[in-house]
């Protein structure tokens, strides 16, 4: 009798970013040769495409001379020699004439042909029996992966067009891949870098994708093909499940899905607290697709429509028209609840084609959202005239992002009444009394919120900003994720100011970062008188119910203990035994 060998379980643990779990075959991505992917283009693009790939010929003959260079300098000439076989590959006429061929006749993006003829070329090469033309071939795979690497700068990657259902498994997955990959078959994602704010894990949150990130060197030891679990909810990667792991995940994902039933039906109640208190209960969006789930969901309108991601995975802005149909069709969905459009916060880690982002050694600090557009402002008055010609619809508002003081805020209104002016000479249509707001996600715009109060209609709270700014921790950085505390007594100081000041001038103020979708932060923030709540939709239901659960004078007792306890630790704690007491089958 033969006896089988069964590989033991192992388990990988990050940061579970994106509740639920799943059950399949991995997909690693690497850099490399599988992720190009394959696009059509029109015969109006060929001129295009062939400009890309003669840029990235010269491109990459200027790497190889750079490095023969480097090489000559430091080993000698002879050994810098072997980069001239190289570089007779960037200037192989048959091979260029061949992509040039093929690009014409295929009619799809250059990167593919280049690939595929130079692939070819290499395989033939290489099955002919002489030492020569295998080193040549060598030399053309070599070549071919620069090249591409070169073309592929800004170039959708093949994992974004997966046929089969897989766990995603990376270093590092972009805001912008996200947004543009098949999630039909993407059941879950694991990436070696990112933290619970990063847009990613945001993005899958509102994709309703289990998430894992922070997982450190993961993509290196697992392979494409291999089976794991993933468990969104404790950010755990199981690789090669035993039965009674999958057996125990099994009666969990049951209990789970026994909540989520009982909580659809909370969809058309009122997020109202026992007493009698409404909290509005929105939601963020990031992509026009997602209206469907704000309303399925049960949320009051959106809270926050991120619209820099229109601006993402293209090579052209937007123009002022795309713009202005996208956004009144939002508008038009969730009506007659209000949607909030935040202007364009490109910079951080959502950068578009031609920010020249790459120079900045802190982007995060660097020339994002509010200061990008003040400094480009065709792009900016382009988009404030869309979002006031959709405006007209009258539930549409705007609001700021990145805002730090009262200069600042006070240019962009100018700005968005010079294109008021600018609509009403042009004789188009907009909104009369659209109210506008400002993030306040930046410290110093929270200590100066009284001034910031008389110059606006709402504030909404940007916790995922203001957090890591007020303790000078980068968001998205996983090796710090621990020192990333909501319930640091700064940042109870901040909110309670902002709180304060809005309502000390009679505008309301509402919290849009993800801090209002954490369960165990409702009480705390109900306690200091927030007045809306701007979730991912998926969240919106558990929300309506801790909110339904809970009352205002026993959170406002919650804040004024929170205000005396000194540790992050301490105030999570008290929370935490609120949230427990009143909606503990929530929570774990
Ligand atoms: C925030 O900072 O909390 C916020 C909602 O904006 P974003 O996450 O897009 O920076
Ligand atoms: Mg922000």
């Amino acid at each position: 009798m033969s006896s089988e060998q069964i590989n033991p379980e192992v388990r990988y643990t990050g940061i579970g970013v994106s509740p639920g779990i799943a059950r399949g075959k991995i997909y690693v991505v690497h850099d490399d040769f599988e992720d190009v992917v394959r696009y059509r283009i029109q015969a109006a693009d060929i001129t295009g495409e062939i400009g890309r790939f003669e840029t990235a010929l010269i491109q990459t003959r200027a790497q190889i001379l750079e490095m023969q260079q480097q090489i000559a300098e430091a080993i000698g000439a002879k050994d810098a020699g072997i980069f001239d076989a190289h570089l007779l590959v960037v200037e192989d006429r048959t091979l260029i004439d061949e992509v040039l061929r093929k690009l014409k006749a295929d009619l799809c993006n250059v990167e593919f042909v280049f690939q595929e003829v130079a692939t070819h070329y290499a395989e033939t090469l290489s099955k002919i029996d002489d030492p020569y033309l295998r080193e040549r071939a060598l030399d053309i795979q070599d070549v071919t992966r620069r090249v591409v690497r070169n073309l592929l700068g800004k170039a959708p990657k093949a994992f974004l067009a997966l046929t089969e259902q897989h766990i995603l498994v990376a270093h590092n997955i972009t805001p912008s891949d996200t947004a543009t990959m098949n999630r039909e078959q993407v059941l879950g994602l694991a990436t070696d870098l990112g933290s619970r704010t990063s847009h990613t894990a945001i993005m899958a949150r509102s994709l309703s994708i289990p998430a894992v990130v922070g997982l450190h060197h993961v993509t290196n030891k697992l392979e494409t093909g291999q089976e794991v679990l993933l468990d969104g909810y404790n950010g755990l990667l199981v690789l090669d499940p035993t039965p009674e792991t999958l057996w125990h995940y099994g009666e969990l994902k049951h209990r789970k899905e026994l909540v989520t039933e009982q909580l659809t039906g909370l969809r058309e109640t009122k997020s109202t607290t026992r007493d009698g208190r409404h909290i509005v209960l929105s939601a963020n969006i990031e992509l026009p697709g997602d209206v469907g789930s704000v309303v399925t969901n049960g949320a009051e309108g959106i809270g926050l429509y991120r619209t820099e991601f229109l601006y993402l995975n293209r090579r052209t802005l937007p123009t002022e028209e795309e713009q202005f149909e996208t956004y009144r069709t939002v508008a038009e969905h969730v009506s007659p609840h209000p949607l909030i459009i935040r202007t364009f916060d490109l910079g951080g880690d959502k950068i578009a084609t031609g920010m020249n982002a790459e120079d900045e050694l802190n982007p995060f600090m660097g020339l994002r959202a509010i200061r990008f557009c003040l400094e480009n402002l065709h792009i900016f008055k382009a988009q404030l005239r869309a979002i006031l010609r959709a405006s007209a619809a009258e539930n549409v508002k705007i609001m700021f992002p990145m805002i730090s003081g009262v200069d600042e805020l006070r240019r962009a209104l100018a700005v968005l009444e010079d294109c008021k002016a600018e609509l009403q000479r042009e004789g188009l249509p907009f909104g009369s009394g659209t109210e506008v707001g400002a993030m306040i996600e930046i410290p110093s715009a929270a200590l100066c919120a009284h001034a910031l109060a008389r110059e606006v209609d709402f504030f909404s709270i940007g916790t995922n900003d203001l957090i890591q700014y007020a303790l000078a921790v980068d968001r998205v950085n996983e090796r710090i994720a621990h020192l990333y505390e909501p319930t640091h007594p700064a940042v109870l100081q901040l909110l309670k100011m902002v709180s304060d000041g809005a309502h000390a001038h009679d505008i309301w103020v509402g919290v849009c970062g993800e801090m209002a979708g954490d369960l165990n932060m409702v009480p705390l923030l109900i306690g200091l008188g927030l007045d809306e709540f701007s979730v991912s939709a998926s969240l919106v239901p558990r929300v309506k119910r801790a909110v339904q659960s809970l009352s205002v004078p026993e959170c406002k007792k919650l804040v004024e203990e929170a205000l005396e306890l000194e540790t992050p630790a301490d105030i999570l704690a008290l929370c935490g035994q609120m949230a427990q007491r009143n909606y503990g089958d929530l929570l774990g």
